[in-house]
């Protein structure tokens, strides 16, 4: 069989000896003579691998024990309403950065229950598409939390610094590069991630909060987006998805014999690095983001030509490159290189890229 490269931005491809076990224990796992999918959530097998996830996701991302983690259902968008409704009570004031299309679609949400105001949106610095640092604006004491994300999956667009807040909890959508660098969980209030990008299977949603943000919920708060009915259930208090929480263990498993998040950096950092430096060497393709801002996760470029798109895409997709047509919003090509993506992928990739450019100039 051909090797595919999936560069899916979401759901992504998953480590192949992940899922290799996963398939190995389909049948029978944990000696019990049925799948993982059809024994009960509050049974010690299921518990262990649950605790188990999480112990692991504490280790990889360093947690503080003040931390809580939760394993929740409704992915990213699921906190979208969750936070609002978990931190402050109707009309109060939110703050928000808006970096790009997922930001954006926060504050949408966030404008059902609060007053949300955005403090700075992504602007075009010599024709580049550039996010203006905290020397450009400020946040308000009086905001219930400031949110914004870390990876917009869509445009390509990262922020590698962290916003700074004295009283207000800062609160970040890092659903697309949570893992994939070493961060200091400290600085936030809340991190929440949709699983589908760098952890596992689709619905699930990892979310971790610090204690004191716990017990703020709004009365009309549904339970099972309660943080803190959650906290009290160990993310129990609905069935939780237990396949996606049992894949997501498996991940962190792998990414811990990895050699943990501080290894993958290093390899994700090769790894875009590779791509931009392809895009940057020639005028057949191109990319607008600022080099302080491009995406070690979503690579985004386009050909100069664009009446080329689909000739790209068809010969890279013969060469078993996969899903790199980019979001419609933005067009052009986008190259997801999470952490399952292996360094001969975005290698494969290159090489395309390049005999491609060679064929048709
Ligand atoms: C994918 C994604 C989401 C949405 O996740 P769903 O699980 O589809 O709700 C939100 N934010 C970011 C940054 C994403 O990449």
């Amino acid at each position: 069989m051909q090797t595919i490269y999936n560069f899916s931005a979401g759901p992504a491809t998953l480590p192949r000896s992940v899922l290799e076990r996963a398939q190995a224990e389909m049948l029978d796992w944990n000696g019990q003579g049925t799948s993982v999918m059809e024994v009960s959530h509050r049974g010690k097998p299921f518990m262990a691998i649950a605790e188990k996830a999480e112990q692991d996701l504490r280790t990889l991302m360093n947690i503080p024990e003040n931390y809580k983690v939760l394993f929740l259902q409704g992915g990213g968008r699921g906190q979208f309403f969750s936070v609002p409704m978990n931190l402050a009570q109707r009309g109060d004031l939110s703050q928000h950065l808006v970096s790009g299309q997922w930001s954006q679609i926060a504050v949408s949400e966030a404008e059902k229950y609060m007053q949300a105001e955005v403090v700075a949106k992504t602007q075009t610095r010599d024709d580049q598409l550039w996010v203006p640092d905290q020397s450009n604006w400020e946040i308000n004491d009086k905001a219930a939390y400031f949110h914004y994300c870390s990876n917009e999956t869509v445009d390509g667009i990262e922020i590698n610094w962290v916003p700074k807040s004295k009283k207000v909890p800062i609160v970040v959508d890092m659903s697309s590069n949570i893992l994939s660098k070493e961060i200091d969980v400290s600085d936030f209030g809340i991190i929440y991630a949709g699983a589908q990008k760098n952890i596992g299977p689709s619905g699930l949603a990892v979310v971790i909060v610090r204690e004191d943000l716990v017990g703020l919920a709004r009365a009309d708060t549904p339970s099972v987006f309660d943080y803190q009915q959650q906290v009290n259930n160990d993310s129990m208090y609905n069935t939780p998805p237990t396949f996606s929480w049992y894949l997501a263990g498996l991940v962190f498993e792998w990414l811990l014999a990895q050699g943990g998040v501080k290894a993958i950096e290093q390899i994700n950092t090769q790894k875009a690095a590779l791509l931009y430096e392809c895009i940057d060497s020639s005028d057949f393709y191109r990319n607008n983001i600022s080099a302080e801002n491009r995406s070690k996760m979503n690579v985004t470029f386009q050909l100069a030509d664009n009446s080329l798109d689909a000739a790209f895409l068809e010969e890279a997709e013969k060469l078993g490159l996969v899903a790199l047509k980019g979001h419609r919003f933005v067009g052009g090509m986008r190259a997801s290189i999470y952490n399952a993506m292996p360094l001969e992928g975005v290698k494969a990739l290159v090489s395309f890229m390049q005999t491609f450019e060679r064929t048709k100039t």
